[in-house]
């Protein structure tokens, strides 16, 4: 039985049995896992860490061949995004962030970028950056991770350079040119705005893609497009985004 040490976030724990419990993480070195820390509720100090929501641990487990449930020796905390906690809404942003690797990155597969990714989010979300910015930075970077960006640079049915005034399908995945968008009842204009705002977000790196200011409707318009397609490509529905929304 191989034993293994990684770092990993925490996306989820919960009770098991008597005194166990199990807790699904995100890490840098294996993707997703879940694992058993066999006793911690009856002897909390056996492990270092609490194993507190938003924070990011150092974990060594020993590797299950068949149950894909793997035994958790040791836990030991790194870095804790305690301010996150403090406030509700800066709660249900991360909340959504952290379903979203839950329900989108595979099951024990390595993806550095996204952890990577996660992490400096919820750094930013800690150290008091405005919640509803760093979502939207995280998800236009991790789609673009994930390969399931919108399609920003040609009609996505005709496959036309699109010059001047565009149109979105959520269904199409993309943009849209005024021509197809006559016979094509599924698409929506769009400011200019918010694609040259995806565009930004999306090259740049935090501190710039954060210092981006915008306006009410293209917020509005970003906030659509982007829960919208995420909902009907990636096919989930977080529980979480009503709780966002809620505090938005
Ligand atoms: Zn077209």
């Amino acid at each position: 039985m191989a034993i293994l040490k990684t770092e990993a976030l925490i996306l989820k724990t919960f009770d098991f049995r008597e005194t166990s419990m199990i807790a699904h993480f995100f890490s840098k070195d294996y993707g997703r896992i879940d694992g058993i820390l066999k006793g911690i509720r009856k002897d909390p100090k056996k492990f270092a860490s609490r194993l507190e929501p938003f924070s990011t641990n150092e974990i060594v487990f020993y590797q299950a061949r068949s149950s894909g449930l793997h035994l958790i020796s040791q836990c030991d905390l790194i870095e804790n995004f305690n301010h996150i906690r403090a406030e509700l809404k800066s709660i249900a942003f991360s909340s959504y962030l952290i379903d979203l690797l839950g329900h989108l990155m595979p099951h024990e597969e390595k993806n550095e970028q996204v952890y990577t990714l996660a992490n400096a989010a919820l750094r930013h979300m800690n150290s008091g950056a405005d919640t509803e910015k760093v979502v939207r930075v995280f998800i236009i970077k991790f789609l673009k991770i994930i390969g399931f960006r919108p399609r920003l640079d040609s009609c996505s049915i005709c496959d036309k350079n699109i010059a001047a005034m565009a149109f979105f399908n959520i269904k199409r995945g993309g943009l849209v040119c005024p021509l197809c968008a006559r016979v094509d009842n599924h698409s929506a204009g769009v400011f200019k705005g918010t694609i040259a705002s995806i565009l930004h977000m999306e090259q740049s790196g935090w501190q710039d893609a954060l210092r981006l200011g915008l306006t009410g409707k293209i917020k509005e318009e970003l906030n659509y497009i982007l829960h919208n397609f995420i909902e009907f490509h990636l096919q989930i529905k977080p529980k979480s985004r009503e709780f966002m929304e809620l505090l938005s």
